[in-house]
């Protein structure tokens, strides 16, 4: 169904019109990658801070009035959250002017055997799952644990409930993991899922990214190029992967290049934190608190008046760039990837 003619819209100054909301349900996760988490003393959010589910389903609601068509979930690791079926459903289950909106979910994959049927089943569209190596050494070095047999058969759960389809994310490291490029390609080639890979941005728990460090997606694509026949898929729209049709189809691969091409004039998304602070970029050095909106009282009206309050400060870029940038305070894990 199209928005109605007069429907609300979350526009900001630069006249992007906002669509997509990422919320964290959790800034834990069973996982320590590298570039996301440090290895412990993890400064947790605490229990009263974090939003509780009513909360979190009632920002969800007032967004979705005001246009989000889409929601994601992340975190830290989202299914760690024990009610998760119950929030898709809830999601699931709101309206907005364009109808109810696309719930999809960010995962590393180790719950899926036994949520991937009742996630579906509560309403889940689509999932994306990160595997970044598929060699068990260099996964218990990657992720600090020795996980990727869950993650393999999280994977292979999600096919057998028919979630369509899987994309499978894969930060790309110099030295760690760029010879499995092809390889990465091949494993999804053949199971039916669609690789996405992301440059690594500064968002690690120790600040120690560097560019030097990082794959970048021209390489990405010179290593694919040198294995299959690329032919760019047509309609990328407001979409971050820039993505390619393998060897005639209809396997595609995406090359997420947010750090040397940023696709920030058309972002379409905001994102809320587990402890309710909306962001209006990943890089964003300001939040706006619509927990306190919501816990002093505030009512529908109020929520969206700060969200819109938080999207008129959206900066048009991330600025990585730039000689004064300064990395989020926050790692990844709490910001909500
Ligand atoms: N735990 C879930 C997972 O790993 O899929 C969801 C949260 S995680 C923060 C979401 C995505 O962000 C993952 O695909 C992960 O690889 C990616 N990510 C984390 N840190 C990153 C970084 N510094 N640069 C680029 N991508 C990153
Ligand atoms: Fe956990 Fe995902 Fe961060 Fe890895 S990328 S540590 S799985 S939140």
């Amino acid at each position: 169904m199209p928005p109605a003619a007069d429907a609300p819209l979350l526009v900001d100054r630069h006249g992007r019109v906002h669509r997509d909301l990422r919320i964290s349900l959790t800034d834990r996760c069973s996982l320590r990658c590298t570039y996301c988490m440090p290895a412990a003393g993890v400064p947790w959010i605490p229990a009263h801070d974090a939003l509780t589910t009513d909360e979190l389903v009632r920002i969800a609601a007032v967004a979705v009035a005001q246009g989000i068509t889409e929601i994601r979930l992340t975190g830290g690791e989202p299914l760690l959250r024990t009610d998760v079926v119950d929030v898709v459903s809830r999601l699931a289950a709101l309206t907005g002017p364009s109808g109810r909106p696309e719930v999809s979910l960010t995962t590393n994959g180790l719950r899926l055997p036994e949520l991937a049927g009742p996630l579906a089943a509560a309403g889940l569209a689509r999932v994306n799952i990160s595997i970044d190596t598929l060699r068990r050494d260099r996964f218990r070095t990657l992720t600090r644990r020795d996980r990727l047999d869950d993650v393999l058969a999280g994977i292979a759960a999600a096919r057998a409930v028919g979630l369509s389809p899987i994309k499978l994310n894969v930060v790309a490291m110099r030295g760690v993991n760029d010879d499995e490029i092809v390889d990465l390609v091949r494993f999804a080639v053949e199971g039916g899922y669609e690789v996405r890979f992301i440059e690594q941005m500064p968002l690690d728990a120790g600040h120690v990214w560097s560019r030097v460090q990082m794959v970048t997606g021209a390489e990405v694509l010179a290593a694919l190029r040198s294995a299959f026949d690329l032919v760019e898929a047509p309609g990328r729209g407001s979409a971050p992967a820039e993505r390619w049709v393998v060897d005639g189809g209809p396997a595609t691969v995406g090359v997420i290049a947010s750090v040397t091409a940023p696709f920030c004039g058309a972002c379409d998304r905001v994102r809320l934190t587990a402890d309710g602070q909306l962001r209006s970029c990943l890089f964003a050095r300001t939040e706006t608190d619509l927990r306190t909106v919501l816990r002093t009282g505030g009512d529908d009206a109020a929520v969206a008046h700060a969200i819109r309050r938080c999207l008129a400060g959206k900066r048009p870029g991330h600025d990585i760039d730039a000689p004064g940038f300064l990395q989020p305070d926050r790692p990844m894990n709490a910001i909500g990837g």
